[in-house]
């Protein structure tokens, strides 16, 4: 597995899809997802230029990041638990993945005694699948204008993890649901909301085809993620 190489395809493809969709290649952040890989692959990865990392728990993210070279710069990704929030708001320059009022509140908060303002996407759950994480479009709506009143959070726009297919082009109507949503919460916010977080590994061309401003790619680049358990032992 050798990740310049991977790098360089990947960015071919989303140059690619870019000039399918007509837009500007700088228009799209390639987000790439480390979880589960150690420190001395994020210190290739910098090498090779890439400069974004996401990382979906708090507790690797802790350990990994001062071992990393200082250029990488880190964005959570996944659903947060309240008494992660204090950590994620000192390791993590966005949060995407906010999922409740309650854990934006819990991020204000924190943001706050850390003197910061946090940026975030809030997760919608697109398919309304009951297993996952993330909002009811509807809920979100409703409760949007309470999320943007909180004084260190700004919503950067949403994010979402449609149900996995083997066949990518199924995913393209979750996509267009997220894009949708993104316009219906831009006119009840009165601001634009930039951000469009959706596409991974598989399925990445075609979230770009319809909009995402990052891609959130993991397998594609550094290839088969290590366990969990092994990682935890080690
Ligand atoms: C793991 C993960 C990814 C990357 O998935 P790949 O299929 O390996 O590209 C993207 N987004 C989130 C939220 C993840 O947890």
């Amino acid at each position: 597995m050798n990740f310049a190489e991977n790098l360089n395809s990947i960015q071919q493809r989303i140059t690619a899809a870019c000039a399918r969709a007509g837009r500007g290649l700088n228009s799209v952040t390639l987000l790439a997802v480390s979880k589960s890989h150690p420190p001395e692959s994020i210190q290739t990865a910098v090498a090779c230029g890439q400069i974004f990392f996401g990382e979906n728990k708090v507790q690797e993210a802790k350990a990994k990041i001062p071992l990393s070279p200082s250029k990488a710069r880190w964005q959570f990704i996944g659903h947060l638990q309240s008494n992660k929030v204090r950590d994620a708001v000192e390791l993590f320059e966005m949060i995407q993945g906010v999922d409740s009022l309650a854990i934006a509140q819990e991020i204000s908060k924190r943001a706050e005694q850390a003197g910061k303002t946090m940026p975030i996407l809030v997760e919608v759950n697109v398919a309304g699948e009951g297993s996952k994480f993330g909002y009811q479009p509807e809920k979100l709506l409703a409760e949007l204008d309470a999320l943007s009143a909180l004084p260190r959070i700004e919503i950067h726009g949403l994010m979402a993890i449609p149900p996995y297919s083997p066949v990518p082009e199924k995913t393209r109507p979750y996509f267009q649901r997220l894009r949708e949503l993104k316009v219906q919460a831009e006119k009840i916010l009165g601001y634009p909301l930039p951000q469009l977080s959706m596409g991974m590994s598989g399925d990445f061309e075609i979230a770009i085809e319809e909009g995402a401003t990052i891609v959130r790619v993991g397998t594609a680049l550094f290839g088969e993620r290590i366990s969990q358990l092994r990682l935890e032992q080690s």
